[in-house]
């Protein structure tokens, strides 16, 4: 079994953005050299996630975040945590701090339609994102 660890850094420039790293993922499972496999994308971040969804159209992503704006509002009657950030906790949770993507020869199988996005929740920040790939 061979296992690659990579981490790459991602700049987001405003509160709430979906940042496409899909480009960056694939580089890392190419520079693993492993062709069959499975790849974890993670973030070890509280206030940020891991999501996978369309790139065709950017207005999905948009969609997206005004639906979790609509959903979690940023402010709400009963939130304790004194930093004032707790939508994007909850928000972090609801999304997750990674996804898997399967590797066959050397590519990640994702559908013609998809995309892995980096979630920032509470930016602008510099997030890192972990890449672990077996095979
Ligand atoms: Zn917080």
């Amino acid at each position: 079994m061979d296992i690659a660890l990579d981490t790459f850094e991602v700049r987001t420039g405003g509160r709430c953005e979906m940042v496409d790293i899909t480009a960056e993922v694939a580089g890392v499972v190419g520079k693993s050299g492993i062709n069959d496999g499975e790849c974890t994308v993670y973030c070890k971040h509280t206030t940020a996630a891991i999501t996978i969804n369309e790139n065709a159209d950017p207005d999905v992503v948009e969609d997206i975040l005004l639906t979790l704006e609509k959903l979690i509002p940023k402010d709400l009657d009963g939130y304790r945590h004194i930093e004032g950030n707790s939508d994007s906790h909850v928000k972090s949770s609801l999304f997750g701090c990674s996804e898997q993507i399967l590797v066959k020869e050397g590519v990640l199988l994702l559908g013609t339609w998809q995309g892995i996005y980096f979630c920032e929740f509470d930016g602008p920040r510099t997030r890192q994102v972990i890449v672990q790939v077996i095979g």
